[in-house]
């Protein structure tokens, strides 16, 4: 059971979610204002197990909410409402830091479970255990907690920063494709040219290079994509 936020401003769809969520043990608030369930997020750190996010809303929009909240350093799971599902839209609200996302109109069983999922994975990193590692080139990436650990500095990632990295590590010396990492880490199969891939390759570089600008990890592969070289 768990403490969750809808932040979507059509109301009848928002106590929907509320009437099922009450009727699974949650306890919910709304938001209809985006604005709003920024301040109430950043005011209130803790009080949330998770955020149900709609893109688009007055006062602020999903995007932008959720890119800030990272940037304060408050890792709430936050499931995406996307009004839209083509790749780009999908790709930008991971890249601004949602942890999953669904298209609208989406089946409520099928949020149900996703939201399950996140609060499932939030419950397990909260209770000591030993955490899944993956090391490389001095550095050790914690797959649970999503921190990477270079040197001294512990940067906090995203889900699908840390799935990409892990992605590009376990193919290491081997140039792959935009094409086989949208498939492989976004699970998505359009047939896109797109280049949002490479935004989250120039933040894994800042993490990762000690001179992001000369990429010695996180190599450029001319017309095929990226490789990992250790
Ligand atoms: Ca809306």
């Amino acid at each position: 059971m768990g403490r969750i936020l809808i932040v979507e401003d059509e109301s009848h769809l928002a106590d929907g979610l509320r009437f099922n969520l009450e009727a699974e043990g949650h306890e919910v608030d709304i938001d209809g204002d985006g604005q709003a369930a920024l301040d109430r997020l950043l005011e209130h750190r803790s009080r949330y197990d998770a955020v149900v996010l709609d893109v688009m809303l007055p006062g602020k929009d999903g995007f932008s909410i959720v890119k800030q909240l990272r940037s304060e350093g408050h890792y709430v799971p936050v499931l995406m409402l996307t009004a839209r599902s083509r790749p780009e839209d999908v790709l930008q609200g991971f890249e601004a830091g949602a942890d999953d996302y669904l298209p609208k109109p989406f089946e409520l069983q099928i949020l149900l479970a996703r939201l399950r999922g996140l609060l499932r994975r939030r419950e397990w990193l909260m209770q000591p255990h030993e955490h899944d590692t993956l090391s490389f080139a001095g550095k050790k990436l914690d797959l649970e907690a999503l921190e990477l650990q270079c040197g001294d500095t512990t940067y906090q990632l995203t889900q699908m920063e840390c799935d990409l990295l892990q992605y590009l590590v376990k193919n290491a010396g081997r140039p792959v494709s935009r094409k086989a990492i949208l498939e492989a880490v976004w699970d998505l199969h359009e047939d896109t040219d797109t280049r949002a891939i490479d935004n989250f390759i120039v933040r894994l570089r800042r993490y990762l290079e000690p001179d992001p600008a000369k990429p010695k990890h996180l190599v450029t592969v001319r017309g095929v994509g990226y490789k990992f070289v250790e």
